[in-house]
Formats: C-alpha cells, structure tokens, sequence
C-alpha cells in the first residue's frame, strides 16, 4: 500500500510499481469530481454521496473516509479476487485506510510518500493547477497532520526528493517483501 498526501508524486510511484511487478491497482470509489485527465473507472470510480453510501451498507467497501469534504473507499471486489488469484495489490489511500487495512490484512506492506517540505509540496500542487485555492490550505494541513503520524502507521517511509531514486526505494522495499520485480 503506498500513500503520501496530494500531490507527492505518488500516481507516477504507483504506475511505476504496475510496469514492474505484476501487481494490480485498487480503482477506489470517490464522491470527489474528477479532475482534469482522470477517467472513470481507471483512477477512480465517481459516485454520487447515494450510491456510495449504498455500497457501504451493502458491505461492497473494505475500508472508507471522508478526506477533505469528500468520500474515499476500497472497493472489496477490487482487492480480494485479486490476492485470490495470487497477485499483488497496490492501494493508494491516506492514514486511516491504512490503519484498517493493516487491521484487516496484516501481511500488507504499508509504504508512505514524504515531501521534501511542506512547501514543496504547495509548490507542487499550485503547478498541477488542479487543486482549488479554497481545498489548498485543507490539503496542507492534512498533509501535516498525516506526516506527523506516518511514523506510527507505516512500515516504511520514503522521501521524494528525487522521483527515480523513490521510484528505485519503493521497488526495494517490495523485492525485500518478497514482490518480484523487473
Ligand atoms: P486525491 O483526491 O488527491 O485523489 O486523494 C486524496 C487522498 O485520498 C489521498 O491521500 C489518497 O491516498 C486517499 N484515498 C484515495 N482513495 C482512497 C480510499 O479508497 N481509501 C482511503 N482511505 N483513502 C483513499
């Protein structure tokens, strides 16, 4: 599982990990709008507030939040077929989803993506430009509260300074789990 706040890299880590190992990616369900790029069913599946919490009723959500205003879930049919199947599963998702899982899967490999600074991280989301100036300060604090309690979820933090040498860390600490990589 790999998390990190908005705007750390972690999209180009997660589909770095996919080139390379034969892991699949946990599609979550979102009540978040799309932002530019993102398509249904590939980065996330957009739900209306209803339908979202109708499949929290239904039992169909591992695990779900509410992130800066939003809803964020995993979706059971996207995890459990596919350990069942014998292959990995790479979640994106924040601290409290991380706690549950752990809760829940205790084999699973709990990977955090550090900024640099706090600044560097405004830095990179006032530049994706995707990012609406009244959810920024929102997101900055959730970054800081989520970096102040990395140490005590996650097995394994990773600073991105540099994008290839994380990705090279991240392919490390899962070739030390036992994932194979290419
Ligand atoms: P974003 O809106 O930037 O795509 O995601 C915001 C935060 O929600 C990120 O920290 C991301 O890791 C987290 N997130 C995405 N999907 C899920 C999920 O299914 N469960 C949980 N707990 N967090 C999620």
């Amino acid at each position: 599982m790999i998390s990190g706040p908005s705007g750390v890299g972690k999209t180009t880590i997660v589909e770095a990990v996919l080139d390379r190992t034969s892991s699949v990616f946990s599609v979550s369900a979102t009540t978040r709008p799309p932002r530019r790029g993102e398509v249904d069913g590939e980065d996330y599946h957009f739900l209306n507030r209803e339908d979202f919490e109708a499949k929290v009723t239904e039992g169909d959500i591992l695990e779900w939040v509410e992130y800066g205003g939003y809803l964020y879930g995993t979706l059971r049919a996207a995890v459990d077929p596919v350990l069942r199947s014998g292959q990995s599963v790479i979640l994106d998702i924040e601290n409290e989803g991380a706690k549950q899982i752990r809760g829940a899967y205790e084999n699973a490999v709990l990977i955090f993506v550090s900024p640099p600074t706090l600044s560097a991280l405004q830095e990179r989301l006032v530049g994706r430009g995707d990012t609406p100036e009244s959810d920024m300060e929102v997101r900055l604090d959730v970054a800081t509260a989520q970096m102040a309690e990395a140490p005590y979820v996650y097995d394994h933090i990773v600073e991105n300074d540099d994008l290839t040498r994380t990705i090279e860390q991240v392919l490390g600490i899962l070739r030390s789990e036992g994932v194979h990589v290419a």
